[in-house]
């Protein structure tokens, strides 16, 4: 069971292209309403499995058959002998709740839209713990999503279906790889039963990458 309680308002502001300290004190005021509207919504949900795996040339090849294609996610993976699969959303009412403000006010959708994305990561953040303690003495590089690196997004189809989530936990991807409940995440976490190199995630992933204004005056947040 995952439970998320609060957000962090500066990582929201960040995903709205703001960094904290230049945020006036309406604009956090709104990320602030926005978290607790988002927090009153979100039904987090999630399924995963535990699959060997196989380092090959063309990508990493999962127990069952299925290939993560790609030189990114195999350079990543280097020394896991394992990985732990899983997917998590926060549901189709999170999904309404910013549709029904993009009726309205946009920037408040992008308030929305932002806390949601926080708050998947939140939920991310609870399951990689309660995974990591069920390998101990094991080491894991950051989890990988596709969409990171050379990892395309189709491979999301074939995820779902390993984890059986849209009878699970109702997830499903569309015809051009997004998933449904929009507000969800496909991961994989390496798992070395030694000690591994630990990369920086740095910017994989982050929803703020398009309008981030650490990265347009060429520098970075300091959130890796
Ligand atoms: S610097 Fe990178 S990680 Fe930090 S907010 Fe910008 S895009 Fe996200």
């Amino acid at each position: 069971m995952i439970t998320i309680t609060r957000l962090n308002i500066d990582e929201v502001l960040r995903y709205m292209g703001c960094p904290p300290d230049k945020a006036d004190e309406a604009l956090r005021g709104q990320a602030e309403a926005c978290a607790r509207e988002v927090l009153a919504v979100i039904r987090p949900r999630w399924s995963w499995r535990a699959l060997s795996i196989t380092l090959e040339a063309e990508g990493v090849r999962l127990e069952g058959g299925l290939l993560l294609p790609g030189a990114d996610l195999r350079a990543h993976l280097g020394g896991c002998e394992r990985a732990a699969v899983f997917c998590a959303t926060l549901g189709a009412e999170t999904d309404a709740l910013i549709r029904r403000a993009e009726q309205l006010d946009m920037v408040r959708a992008l308030a929305l839209d932002c806390c949601a994305s926080a708050a998947v990561e939140g939920v991310c953040d609870q399951i990689e713990l309660q995974l990591q303690g069920k390998f101990p003495g094991c080491s894991f590089p950051f989890r990988y999503s596709p969409g990171y690196g050379d990892l395309p997004l189709d491979v999301q189809s074939g995820l779902l279906e390993l984890l059986d989530a849209p009878r699970r936990v109702g997830l499903c991807a569309t015809a051009n790889h997004l998933l449904t409940p929009r507000k969800s995440v496909t991961a994989i976490l390496g798992v070395a039963s030694g000690e591994i190199e630990q990369s920086q995630k740095s910017c994989l992933g982050c929803p703020a990458q398009e309008s981030c204004q650490y990265r347009k005056a060429g520098g970075h947040c300091g959130i890796s």
